[in-house]
């Protein structure tokens, strides 16, 4: 009988972030160890989901010691890295021996001893296997992939969307190449490329027409050659001051031609001519708040994108910059969600429904992005902020966002949450009760990712970038130290 090990460890770390990602960041969010990781992982849109699937499909019997999953932050802590590489080990050595193993990791984890958290993991588990044992690992659309994960890793297949709808699709094509790879009928090998920026192909965006869809469609063509098994491109993730920082494009081949590494270069050239183009525009807070004022009352909210604090990104998700231009522009029935500030949080539950408060609101970790903001409020819904996603992304996921409270300060509902949370999903309101769609303004602390659930019901979409922000495309007001120079946009052009 076939024998696979799964196992999960993500984190995109922004490595300019102050928080680290040590066991209760891991807590916050996702570590599940052994059974718990099919109970809590079945039935959901994710990697670990499919991983499941396809060996329930045919037949082989898995283990799962760990899957382990933060927010973006800053980075992982040794102890984190090495509690998660223990669990995976431990089962390798008690549980196997192991025909095959099927990874679901970022791609963009630094930790505070290595800047390559990838690829310290996979030299543990090689180191423990040996070369023989194939593996596959999917990536995140915003991983930095280096040369090591690539040489340790037989199969590295990213995202193709970004919102990152089709993670149970990837997976499954990554199974799929373990099976035919343990049929005998190919010998994968993945070649890694990367350009000379750190940001690239319109930071990966496949909502509209643009750079990356062109890039991964030039990808697909490669799929006719017959040594050709898959083509990713990776658009990199930039708040990350490592050297391998920026966009990478990856051929999975069937064994080495000596062709595949030229293959990954074309692509890479691809995202280097159209580094210039951005499918969007974000606005400064004046600026968005005026086109909020003047635009016509429809039956459909504006959506305002925090961009700049974006706790998916390693943003602290507590700035307010954003909620400060709309308590100024005097917005009425709007949503905002979330302010992470657990203090607050909990003096609205002890306080109860209906309760006026004084907040010292958000601001917290890093006034720099935002200062507290004295308001006085109602208190008009307490929750224990848990509730499953309804998608399009990571449906069917379980979220907690700890006690969570929703104050009304001069016609905006603003949720507070105890957790950082980037907001994608609509279950960040309704589960409280607010109805996005009977709101004129709604906005989230998110880039992007928050399309595949708002833009449907938006009358217009307006990505706001306050600056300053932990996720603000301004990288120049960063200090890049490690990353591999020169490198674009910082010495080129
Ligand atoms: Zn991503």
């Amino acid at each position: 009988m076939t024998r696979v090990l799964i196992a999960g460890f993500k984190h995109e770390t922004n490595t300019f972030c102050r928080q680290p990602a040590d066991m209760n960041a891991y807590r916050a969010r996702a570590l599940l160890l052994g059974d718990d990781v099919a109970k809590s992982m079945r039935n959901t849109r994710t990697e670990i989901a499919a991983f499941l699937d396809f060996c329930t499909t045919e037949g082989w019997e898995v283990r799962h010691p760990i899957h382990a999953n933060a927010m973006p932050s800053g980075p992982v802590t040794q102890a984190m890295h090495e509690y998660v590489r223990d669990h995976i080990l431990e089962s390798l050595r008690t549980e196997g021996p192991f025909d095959a193993l099927l990874l679901c990791l970022h791609g963009a984890m630094a930790c505070e001893h290595t800047e390559d958290g990838e690829g310290e993991l996979l030299a543990a588990i090689r180191e423990q296997i040996g070369p023989d044992v194939p593996i596959a690992a999917t990536l995140d659309l915003h991983a930095n992939v280096t040369d090591r994960m690539a040489e340790l890793a037989d199969i590295l297949v990213p995202y193709r969307t970004y919102p990152h709808i089709d993670q149970y699709e990837v997976a499954t094509v990554a199974a799929g190449l373990i099976k035919r790879t343990l049929a005998g009928t190919i010998k994968p090998k993945t070649t890694v490329r990367r350009g000379a920026m750190l940001d690239g192909a319109d930071h990966g965006r496949t909502t509209t027409q643009g750079p990356m869809t062109d890039v991964l469609a030039s990808a697909d063509r490669l799929l006719v050659r017959p040594d050709v098994l898959a083509a990713g491109v990776c658009a990199g993730f930039p708040w990350a001051d490592t050297h391998d920082t920026g966009p990478t494009a990856l051929i999975v081949g069937d064994g080495d031609t000596g062709e595949h590494g030229a293959l990954a270069d074309a692509l890479v050239q691809e995202i280097w001519d159209k580094r210039h183009i951005s499918t969007i525009q974000t606005l400064g807070i004046e600026e968005a708040m005026a086109r909020v004022k003047q635009a016509r009352p429809g039956n459909k909210p504006i959506v305002l994108a925090d961009f700049a604090d974006n706790p998916g990104g390693g943003g602290y998700g507590d700035g307010t910059r954003l909620l400060k231009g709309m308590l100024d522009a005097n917005l009425a029935n709007a949503a905002f969600g979330t302010i992470y500030d657990p203090g607050a949080a909990e003096l609205c539950r002890d306080n109860g429904l209906g309760a006026i408060v004084h907040l010292d609101l958000g601001g917290r970790t890093d006034p720099a992005y935002g200062a507290p903001l004295s308001v006085r409020c109602t208190v008009k819904a307490v929750t224990n902020g848990q509730f499953r996603m309804e998608g399009p992304m990571t449906a069917g996921l379980q979220v907690d966002m700890g006690t969570t409270a929703v104050v009304t300060t001069d016609g905006i509902d603003v949720v507070v949450t105890s957790r950082r949370f980037q907001v994608y999903d609509q279950m960040f309101f309704r589960h409280a009760r607010i109805d996005p769609l009977l709101k004129n303004v709604v906005a989230v602390k998110s880039a992007h990712h928050f399309r595949a659930a708002f833009q449907p019901i938006a009358a217009e979409v307006l990505v706001v970038d306050g600056g300053g922000g932990l996720t603000s495309r301004n990288y120049r007001e960063l200090t890049y130290e490690k990353v591999r120079r020169p490198v674009y946009p910082l010495d080129l052009d």
